[in-house]
């Protein structure tokens, strides 16, 4: 790998703490602090992405690039670092918070000039561990890996994940916060992203007034990752910010298609370029529910369940606005941007849902529809993927017993048949003013849905052979994830097996990791 080809231009722009002490603490008026990844006795390579490496210009993998992965062995020329960042978590500010289990080793520029950051999750603490260890254990490095490069596959923007290692040591973790700590692998993801900038790195720097670094951090931000903004002075920031609004609407409405639910939406979670970031207690719809969390911190208020996250989204957008308003002093401009995101997210949510059900245009009855349609799938508990895989494989001759019961959680009686016999009606009346082919509808069903999601329960089996050191369904998992599109292996496209109801690591997550 061409590691001594990686830069760190964010260190160089920046102001930072350059003590290199990883003692957690505050560190007012910088953006990152210098510390160096633990390092590990014993680690062992587990997956390696290398069409990823290949194509961020990492090159191929060899013998030695294995130490490098786990943060071992660091070219010469870098200073690794952790950021800083703020965030208001669960609704509440919760000040200075930071890249606590996440060190940097810098960018990398491929061929055609396309930057991407390297970063390790789970090499050791850093001024933001905040009381924690600094570590990852392997449960929870196996679904960011897979959970990442599954949103990639299925066209979602995601930071993405280049290697996993084991690092040889145990770490101790109370997995459900029941006073239950058990000893558990420890492990190191590589993780790429062209910026893993949060609102939490501009919330930080307006917190402490730091107007100078937020007004160079904005400008940085567009230079590298806006190109296409070309006003000046207050409109450059006013596009700034209706762009980075747009794309995290974008991203929701790419969430509802794909059914994921991200579970801990704080605003330090929130990527500044709109991709998924920080995976934790996430979750693939299996049941659609509008008021699931997988999230057991998130049981109370259920703030950032399925169907408040492009709400959440709104909300977490009007704190970036508040830490850009000394940029942007124009309040209506920005009150106007967020309520016109309501109405952008809302058009492009339905028009996406249109595309599942392989409409071609949005029509004004479609709200009465849609409502119609979400009752139904909560009434029944119909599987969210695969009741659209079964509407794209509607005909005259198959039942609809025998269609849609391996589709719902719920016994389907009659009563619950004439149900879906009812919707069926309307959503076959509803096609007729489709102004497409039938064929040309399938296709754009075919598209939208995926045939394979990276449910829970598979995560959990797969976490379970590879501590018990098989990699049979990672292999598996990894080869039907890159075609979500396809049903390559039918056995992975069922509805979740009731085994699994009440499994804690699987339909239940906590954020420890
Ligand atoms: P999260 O809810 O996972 O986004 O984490 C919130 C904050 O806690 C972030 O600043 C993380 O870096 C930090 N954090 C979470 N887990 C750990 C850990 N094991 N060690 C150090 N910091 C952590
Ligand atoms: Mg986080």
């Amino acid at each position: 790998m061409n590691i001594k080809n990686i830069t760190q231009p964010f260190i160089k722009i920046f102001p930072g703490d350059l003590s290199g002490n990883s003692i957690q603490r505050n560190t007012p008026k910088v953006l990152f602090s210098t510390v160096a990844p633990v390092g590990f006795e014993n680690p062992k390579l587990i997956i390696f992405n290398e069409t990823l490496s290949e194509e961020i210009g990492l090159g191929k993998l060899e013998e030695k690039d294995k130490a490098f992965l786990v943060g071992n062995d660091l070219p010469e020329n870098i200073q690794t670092y952790a950021t800083a960042y703020a965030g208001h978590q669960f609704g509440n500010w919760a000040g200075q918070l930071g890249d606590g289990r996440a060190i940097l080793a810098g960018e990398i520029t491929n061929e055609s000039g396309r930057k991407t950051e390297i970063q390790w999750k789970g090499a050791g603490a850093t001024p933001y561990s905040r009381h924690a260890d600094g570590r990852a254990v392997l449960r929870s490095s196996v679904r960011e890996y897979l959970m990442s490069e599954a949103m990639h596959h299925l066209g979602v923007p995601t930071t993405r994940a280049l290697s996993l290692s084991l690092t040889g040591e145990n770490v101790v973790r109370d997995m459900m916060y029941s006073g239950n700590p058990q000893e558990e692998k420890g492990a190191v993801v590589v993780r790429t992203a062209e910026s893993f900038l949060r609102f939490g790195h501009f919330e930080l720097m307006g917190a402490q007034k730091e107007y100078k670094t937020l007004k160079d951090l904005v400008d940085f931000t567009i230079s590298n990752y806006f190109p296409q903004i070309i006003h000046e002075e207050e409109q450059k920031y006013k596009d700034f910010f209706d762009e980075v609004c747009k794309r995290t609407a974008d991203l929701m409405v790419e969430w509802y298609r794909v059914g994921f639910v991200h579970g801990v939406m704080n605003t330090d979670n929130m990527s500044i370029l709109g991709l998924t970031i920080d995976y934790g207690p996430f979750s693939m719809m299996d049941e659609y529910d509008l008021n699931f969390t997988p999230n057991t911190t998130d049981l109370p208020g259920r703030r950032y369940a399925f169907g408040k996250q492009g709400q959440i989204s709104q909300w977490n957008l009007w704190q970036l606005a508040n830490a850009l308003h000394p940029l942007i002093e124009d309040e209506k401009f920005l009150e106007d941007s967020l309520n016109n995101f309501g109405n952008y997210f809302w058009n492009a949510h339905d028009k996406m849902l249109c595309k599942k059900f392989g409409f071609d245009n949005l029509l004004e009855s479609d709200e009465n529809f849609f409502t119609s349609w979400q009752a139904l799938m909560q009434d029944l508990q119909l599987d969210y993927t695969l009741f659209f895989n079964q509407l794209e494989k509607l005909d005259d001759k198959t039942d609809l017993k025998s269609q849609f019961e391996n589709a719902s959680y719920t016994f389907l009686d009659d009563e619950n048949l004439k149900k879906i016999e009812h919707f069926i009606k309307k959503y076959k009346l509803r096609l007729e003013s489709n102004t497409i082919t039938k064929e040309e509808s399938l296709q754009l069903m075919g598209k939208t849905n995926p045939k394979f999601t990276l449910r829970n329960y598979l995560l959990f089996e797969c976490i379970e052979e590879i501590n018990n050191g098989k990699s049979e369904m990672l292999d598996k998992l990894t080869k039907a994830l890159e075609n979500p599109y396809k049903e390559i292996f039918p056995e992975l496209s069922l509805k979740r097996p009731s085994n699994y109801d009440d499994i804690s690591g699987c339909s239940m997550l906590s954020c420890s990791s």
